[in-house]
C-alpha cells in the first residue's frame, strides 16, 4: 500500500508504536473497533448486503421472533415479574429488538411489563436503532455501558456482541507464553510480533491440557472477563440471558482473529479501522466466568439445535401460509440459519443461556 492510501488510524497507530513501543493485540483490536474518531463501529453501519457482514436477525425476521417467544417464555417461568428490563448488548440496526418486540405482542402482560435498554457504543448504530424503534410505545433507553442500566430483574440478549470484544493473544515458545503484540517491521509497517519475555500470569491462564498440546508457535486467546462477570452479577437480581455468537464450545488453541471487509476476509493489519475485526467466542471460558460470578449456565447448544427446539419450522410454515410467494426465501433463510458446515450458521454459532441460580432450565435448554 502506498503512504497516501494509509488509513488515518494506521498513521496514528504507527506513530503510537514508534513512540511507545509495541501494543498488545487486544489494544490493537480495541483501537480498530472503538477509537473515538476512526474506530470501525464509530464511523459506519457495517451491517447488511452493502456493508461488510450480515447477521442472523438481518437474514430473517424468524430469528428475532423466536428469541422474542423465548424471552416471553423465560419471563413466564420467572413468575411474570413487572417491571422487567429487556436489555440488548450491541443491538446493531435494532432489527433483533424490533422482531423480539413484535413477537412479545403475543403476550400483552409481558409487553406491558417491559422496559427496554439498549447498550450501544456506536453513535451511528444508535441513530439507526432510534429510527427503527423510536416510535414504539414501549419505554426505551440507550446506554454506552451495561453498568448504566438500573438494577432489577432482567432479560439480556446479545447476538454477535462478544465476538466484537477485544481478545488477547499469547504465543508459546520453549520458555513459556508470550503476549502477542503489534509492532513495526523494518519498513515501518504494522507487523505481528511477540513480547520478548514469557509471562507467568499468561501461562497461568492456559488450561493445562492445552499447554501440554501446544507446540512452540501455537497461539492461545482469551478475552477480558469484565462484561460477562457484570452480566452474571446482574442476574443475582433475577432474570436470564441468551448469548448467541460464533465460536467453540470447548476452549482451544489457534489464532481466530479475523478481519472482514465487503463480505470478504481481509488482512487484520491492513486498513485498520476500515475492516471488521472479530474472534471466536470461547463458550467454555464464558460459562466458567458466569458460573463463578454466581449465575446458572445452560448449554451451549448449536444455533441450529436452539432454533429447531424453539420451532423455526412451525414459524416458517405460518409465515408461508400467510405469504406463499415467500416460501423459497423462508426455506433459504432456514438453511442459512440452521445448517451445518461453512455455508450455514447452524453449528458454527452457539447459544449459551445464563440465569439466576434458582431458575430451572430455560426454554430450549431443557
Ligand atoms: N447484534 C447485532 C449487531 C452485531 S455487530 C446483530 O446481530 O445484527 C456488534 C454490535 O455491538 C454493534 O452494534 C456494535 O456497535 C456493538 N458493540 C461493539 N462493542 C461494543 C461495546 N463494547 N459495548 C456496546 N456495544 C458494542
Amino acid at each position: 500500500m502506498t503512504a497516501g492510501a494509509m488509513s488515518p488510524l494506521e498513521a496514528e497507530l504507527r506513530a503510537l508504536i514508534a513512540a511507545k513501543g509495541p501494543i498488545p493485540v487486544s489494544d490493537y483490536m480495541a483501537l480498530c473497533l472503538a477509537h473515538p474518531t476512526h474506530g470501525y463501529y464509530m464511523t459506519r453501519d457495517p451491517l447488511g448486503r452493502a456493508g461488510d457482514f450480515i447477521t442472523a436477525p438481518e437474514i430473517s425476521q424468524m430469528f428475532g421472533e423466536l428469541i422474542g417467544l423465548w424471552a416471553a417464555a423465560a419471563w413466564q417461568q420467572m413468575g411474570g415479574p413487572a417491571p422487567v428490563r429487556l436489555i440488548e448488548l450491541g443491538p446493531g440496526r435494532g432489527t433483533l429488538m424490533a422482531d423480539v418486540l413484535r413477537a412479545a405482542y403475543a403476550l400483552p402482560a409481558f409487553r406491558s411489563a417491559l422496559r427496554v435498554h439498549l447498550v450501544e457504543t456506536s453513535p451511528v448504530l444508535e441513530q439507526r436503532q432510534r429510527e427503527l424503534l423510536g416510535a414504539l410505545t414501549v419505554p426505551i433507553a440507550w446506554h454506552r455501558d451495561l453498568a448504566e442500566v438500573p438494577d432489577g430483574v432482567s432479560i439480556i440478549l446479545a447476538n454477535e456482541f462478544f465476538d466484537a470484544l477485544p481478545i488477547h493473544q499469547a504465543v508459546k515458545s520453549t520458555e513459556g507464553w508470550h503476549e502477542r503484540v503489534v509492532s513495526l517491521d523494518d519498513a515501518g509497517r504494522l507487523a505481528f510480533a511477540t513480547a520478548p519475555s514469557p509471562s507467568l500470569p499468561i501461562a497461568a491462564r492456559v488450561p493445562a491440557h492445552l499447554d501440554e498440546q501446544a507446540e512452540p508457535g501455537t497461539v492461545f486467546e482469551w478475552r477480558c472477563a469484565d462484561i460477562p462477570r457484570a452480566l452474571a452479577a446482574r442476574l443475582a437480581h433475577g432474570g436470564a440471558a441468551l448469548i448467541i455468537d460464533y465460536g467453540h464450545a470447548e476452549s482451544g488453541l489457534g489464532d481466530t482473529l479475523q478481519a472482514v471487509r465487503g463480505h470478504r476476509y481481509a488482512d487484520a493489519l491492513e486498513t485498520p479501522g476500515e475492516a471488521d475485526l472479530t474472534a471466536h467466542v470461547d463458550f467454555a471460558a464464558l460459562r466458567t466466568v458466569a458460573e463463578r460470578a454466581g449465575a446458572r449456565a445452560f448449554g451451549p447448544l448449536t444455533q441450529g439445535e436452539l432454533l429447531g427446539r424453539l420451532g423455526i419450522e412451525k414459524r416458517a410454515a405460518r409465515l408461508k401460509a400467510a405469504a406463499p410467494t415467500k416460501a423459497a426465501t423462508l426455506d433459504a433463510a432456514i438453511a442459512r440459519l440452521t445448517s451445518a458446515g461453512s455455508s450455514g450458521m447452524g453449528t458454527l454459532f452457539k447459544a449459551l443461556a445464563l440465569a439466576h441460580p434458582a431458575l430451572a432450565p430455560l426454554p430450549g435448554f431443557e
